[in-house]
Order: C-alpha cells, then structure tokens, then sequence
C-alpha cells in the first residue's frame, strides 16, 4: 500500500499549469484561476472515491466514509499560491491527500473513521490582507469583522461566496469531529535536504512575534551640526538593527528554533542634508519555545534602552501582535516516527520557523506535521521544486500513520 510518485507529479504538472500565464506560478486564493485549480481537485478527489463539498468558509473538502462514521481522520494543507510562487507550497500536502485518498480507494481499504482531505481556502495572504482563512474558520477563530475587508470592489464575504461557501453561517465550519489533523509540507528550508532524511517531524510551528520601534531622534542641519552634538536616529537604529541580529544569533544556536528579522525599516525625513529625525523598524521574532521569545523580549527592552542612552535619542519597544507556539500533539508525533519506521523512512524531529494551516487545527484536533524535502530550501519562488518521490515518501508515512490511529481506541 505505497503512494505513486508518478501520479503525484501529474497532480503536481496539472496545478502548475493552472498559473497565471505571464508569472508562473500563481494562484492567488479568489481568483478564478484557484477556482480552476479547486475544479481539478474536485475532480480528483471524485476520482479518488471521495465525496466532494465546500464548507461554510469556502473550504474544499473530500470524505471516505468510515465503517464507525463520527470522528475524522484528515489530512489537507492549501491549494493557493504567493504571487509568482511555487509549484509544492500547500499543494504537495493537498495532492499527497488525493494521492492516499487513491491507494485507500483501489486497495478498498476501509478505515473505521472517516476519511478527508482538506483544501484549506487562502493559507496565503490574498488581497484581503489576512492569511488562513480557511483553516481559522475550522478552528472557530475567525474575526467575524474580517468578512467586511475589502479589495477591489469586494469583500472577504463576497470571496467566500464566489468559491461556494456560505459566510452568513460561517459557524457551521467549526469542526468538533477531527480525531487527529496530519499536514504534509514541503520544509521550505535546507535541513531535511542536507541531512539526507525522508521526513521531518515537526515538534512546534513556531510562534510569531511582531514588534515596532520607533527611534525618535532630533532633525538637524546635516552641514553645521558637529559630528558630537547629533541625537542621529538612523544611526541608532542601525545599531539596534546590528544589536537584534546578534541576540537572535546567539538564541539560535540553542537547542530550539529562534530567528529574528528586521523587514521594514524607514526613516524620516528622508533628505540628504538633514540628520534623520526618526527611525523605524519593525521586529519579526519566531520561536518554537515560548520562554525563549520571552527572553528575547526582555534583552530587546535593555538593547534598547542601552542604544537610546549612548545616542541621546528615545526608543521604545511596542508590541504589535504575538501569538504561541503550537506544538505538534505528542501522540502523534510519536505514531508518526512509528509509522516513519515502519514503512523504512528515515525522518528527524524538527520545529517549522513558517506558520501553517495545521496551527489552526490545533485548536480543535490533535494536530501534526510532516515535512519532506525541498531542493536547496528554496520556497516562495518559482525555483521552488520538491521531488515527486519525496512527496511520495511522505504519502507513505501518512498512509501508515492513518492506519495505525485509526486502529487505536485513543483517537475514537
Ligand atoms: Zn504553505
């Protein structure tokens, strides 16, 4: 009972050839070219024995149903793409699904649970400004207030309805009868390749901190003003930047994941002869444990205040939004190391500095993850590539992960 790398890389060719022509490879959830690619899926899925629908929040959704129908075992991850994304980002965790849902179907394999696979609408960010959409529905979480964003003459309701959910009963989506959430996804980093494993276990998604600083210095003749006598925000700012980088450094040679990136970063007021009078930049921190966050944004308060006195300007830390880390469910990491043993793939524990769908199902399901290889760790960009044989490699994993909890009373 083994997935088949070649049909996975048709899926995969399929999809590929539902971009938008003139910057491969995109498809942007809302778009009709995502509805072209759900229209695929569906049709796979079908194929694939599976009963076809669209949840409440626009959500594609395939079941097997079960010998004890109730309580789901699913898998799933997103269809939808960045803008001039990849190919494997969300859809090798999503063929895989159709892959299984295939081998289940014509081994008339008959689990006691049911069976799905979830497409999750708009994991990435869409023109509606907000990412996971889909998967935040399931887990009950989304702002009923986002349903009014809108973009381009329409609102997230709107986009909802133009896949085929249903927004004014967007509670309906919440899920209670998940057993147990499996995400296959391609790693987006170098490790899994490096280290020659099959798969990675991934023991946390990683939480995501974002915070502002605004360097308020003091605007001066650019000319005239001694070399002594400044209050230079940039030049604060550049220290603090230098000074972040170096915590995270020191933080991310521990034993778990921590990065820190300064991404958007201005200044004012911008011109040649003025000594910059103010400074921003904003903090995006990432740890798959939280004391480690935690600590980080204390040694940012001192950074901080040590920057500010030795250049006689203000800056103060603000926090713009922080969320948890979501451990992977300790059962099923572990059903899935043994289901890795099992079926000969050699796979290591490893925490994802991304954030995923799976994150979402925590809330409401035991949820876990697995990652397989991605060349060069390249993601995000039309150089994304994933063998076909890996992604079957991970299929396989499910596959057995499937059938042992479906055999356990545990997940009943
Ligand atoms: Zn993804």
């Amino acid at each position: 009972m083994t997935a088949r790398p070649d049909r996975i890389a048709a899926d995969i060719d399929a999809l590929a050839a539902l971009t938008d022509p003139d910057r491969p490879w995109t498809r942007r959830a809302f778009t009709p070219r995502f509805l072209d690619g759900r229209k695929y899926i569906a049709e796979a899925m079908a194929a694939a024995g599976l009963a076809t629908r669209i949840d409440a929040a626009g959500n594609l959704i395939g079941r097997r149903p079960g010998r004890r129908p109730g309580k789901v075992l699913a898998v799933g991850s997103h269809s939808d793409t960045v803008p001039d994304g990849g190919r494997f980002d969300g859809i090798a965790g999503v063929v895989a699904g159709l892959e299984i849902a295939r081998v289940f179907n014509e081994t008339g394999l008959v689990l006691d649970h049911d069976f799905e696979v979830i497409d999750c609408l708009s994991e990435e960010v869409s023109i509606f400004g907000v990412s996971c959409v889909g998967s935040r529905a399931i887990a009950g979480v989304l702002p009923a207030d986002w349903l009014g964003r809108a973009a381009d003459g329409l609102t997230l309701a709107d986009g909802i309805e133009g896949v085929g959910g249903d927004p004014a009963r967007l509670i309906k989506a919440k899920r209670t009868d998940i057993a147990a959430f499996l995400e296959l996804h391609i790693e987006q980093g170098p490790v899994l390749e490096a280290g020659r494993r099959d798969v990675g276990v991934v023991t946390a998604i990683s939480g995501i901190t974002r915070v502002e600083i605004v360097v308020e210095g003091r605007a001066d003749h650019a000319g005239t003003t001694p070399m002594t006598a400044r209050a230079d925000a940039l030049v604060a700012a550049a220290d603090l930047v230098l000074g972040i980088r170096a915590l995270a450094l020191a933080r991310s040679r521990g034993p778990a994941h921590f990065a820190a990136t300064v991404g958007e970063f201005s200044i004012l007021p911008g011109a040649a002869n003025v000594v910059p009078s103010s400074a921003r930049l904003l903090i995006d921190a990432r740890a798959e444990k939280r004391p480690d966050m935690d600590a980080f944004l204390v040694d940012l308060n001192g950074l901080s205040a040590e920057v500010a006195a030795r250049h006689g300007v203000a800056a103060t830390p603000r926090l713009v939004s922080d969320n948890q880390p979501t451990p992977g469910d300790p059962r099923l990491l572990e059903a899935l190391e043994a289901a890795a043993d099992a079926v000969g793939a050699s796979h290591r524990r490893m925490a994802s500095g991304a954030g995923h769908d799976a994150a979402f199902f925590a809330k409401v399901a035991p949820a876990a993850m697995v990652f397989v290889p991605c060349r060069d760790g390249r993601s995000h960009s039309p150089d994304e590539w994933a063998e076909a044989a890996a992604i079957a490699r991970g299929a396989d994993v499910l596959i057995e992960t499937i059938r042992r909890l479906d055999r356990r009373q545990d997940t009943e």
